[in-house]
């Protein structure tokens, strides 16, 4: 009896022993079974989260875009004083658009702003500033049918009103209510209406951004040029070799006029040559200069046409002393508020001297200007020397400040 138990004993115990194994294994393949599919749905979830979270994200960006209420913008504060900010992104009212800024370059107008603080006329800190930018429309107002989101534009700095007395006359550029625009250095701009209507221009196919933004310095320097009433045949002198001194010089050359440049810096000597100098007079002396300059005209009777295009009194009067009798003289640069300059009354008189002083532009000349850089013959590129972001305005402005060899810089927001 005690055997027979004994064997049962026995056997149970190997019979649960290899139900014990039995399941051992079971529970082993059904864990690994399980781990596989745990990995498998885990890879696969996570490709599926990392597509939603791309999707997303994109998502989130479009919506940013369109839902997004302030940009980065350079606030001048006042003397040498300019801070990158978030400002409100402006919204289109009535007739205006919403530019997004391709390209905004700098200026010698905005370096003086830069340098005082404010702006007479236009800038009173703190503000945003800026004023020669080409760009694409994001937003169109009511009643605008001329422009829509996806356009390229260059929009002026400026527009006359159209009524007054000058505007009727055809001198826009004096307009008695000229409204002016600031804020290109900033991600997008405003253009008030007045400006949509009259002076904001498309961009033809093929021309960049930041060339068709040369179109307002380039109104002034084609305006300067043409005021003189040049004469074919005529020899014209452009005292200065900043950006505008070599503009008015480049579109003297592209009209076909024999020219000289009179330049202080070596680095503009080159910059003159490329743009189509004639004759290059490079002297920091003034009497030096008049004379060289005379001497390279028949007889040293001087030139038919000088174009002063510093704004200091020195530059003044030396136009002067460059013109032949009858010679038409252009002062050009602006010279700081309450500038004197004396003038020798009787050269003027007796030589029969023509002296002007042409200011600003029109819209029909910006037009001609924008014409002119998508004809390519006027050379952009040359103009444009530098690039930077927006962060780097302020050091691009100290750069200008110590006279570097920039012509301009533009500033892709
Ligand atoms: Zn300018
Ligand atoms: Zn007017």
């Amino acid at each position: 009896m005690a055997k027979i138990v004994k064997d049962a004993i026995l056997r149970g115990r190997k019979t649960v022993e290899d139900v014990v194994e039995g399941g051992l294994n079971t529970v082993e393949n059904v864990v690994q079974a399980g781990l596989d599919t745990v990995e498998t749905v885990v890879v696969e979830g996570r490709k599926r989260v990392g597509t939603a979270v791309s999707q997303g994200r994109k998502t989130v960006e479009n919506v940013l875009l369109s839902r997004r209420t302030t940009m980065q913008a350079a606030v001048l504060h006042g003397r040498e004083d300019v801070r990158i900010e978030e400002v409100p992104i402006p919204k289109a009212a009535a007739g205006e658009i919403i530019v997004r800024v391709g390209a905004a370059l700098t200026c010698g107008t905005d370096l003086k702003v830069y340098r005082r603080g404010y702006h007479a006329r236009m800038i009173v800190p703190p503000a945003l500033f800026g004023h020669e930018l080409a760009g694409t429309v994001v937003e169109a107002g009511e009643g605008v049918e001329n422009f829509a989101p996806g356009d390229r534009v260059v929009a002026l700095n400026s527009a006359p009103c159209g009524k007054c007395y000058y505007c009727l006359r055809g001198q826009e550029n004096l307009c008695d209510d000229l409204l002016f625009n600031n804020g290109a250095y900033a991600e997008f701009i405003r253009i008030p209406a007045r400006i949509v209507a009259k002076n904001t221009l498309r961009v033809p196919e093929g021309v960049a951004l930041e060339h068709a933004a040369l179109t307002e310095p380039l109104a002034c320097a084609v305006h300067g040029f043409e005021d003189c009433r040049p004469v074919k045949g005529d020899i014209v002198a452009v005292i200065g070799g900043g950006p505008l001194g070599l503009m008015i010089l480049h579109v003297a050359a592209l009209a076909g006029y024999e020219t000289i440049a009179l330049v202080r810096r070596p680095g503009q000597v080159e910059a003159a040559r490329q743009l189509g100098a004639t004759h290059i007079v490079e002297s920091t002396s003034i009497r030096t200069a008049i004379e060289e300059t005379r001497a390279l005209t028949p007889n040293a009777r001087g030139v038919d046409i000088a174009i002063e295009a510093v704004g200091l009194p020195d530059a003044w009067q030396e136009a002067l002393e460059l013109v032949r009798k009858g010679g038409t003289v252009n002062f050009f640069g602006g010279c700081a508020a309450n500038t004197r300059v004396s003038l020798d009354t009787n050269r003027i008189h007796y030589n029969n001297i023509t002296l002007r002083a042409t200011f600003h532009h029109t819209p029909a000349i910006c037009r001609k200007a924008l014409d002119l850089i998508a004809s390519g013959r006027f050379q952009a590129g040359a103009f444009i020397t530098g690039r930077a972001n927006l962060y780097e305005l302020n050091h691009v402005f100290e750069k200008l400040m110590n006279r570097s060899t920039e012509i301009k810089t533009a500033i892709v927001p």
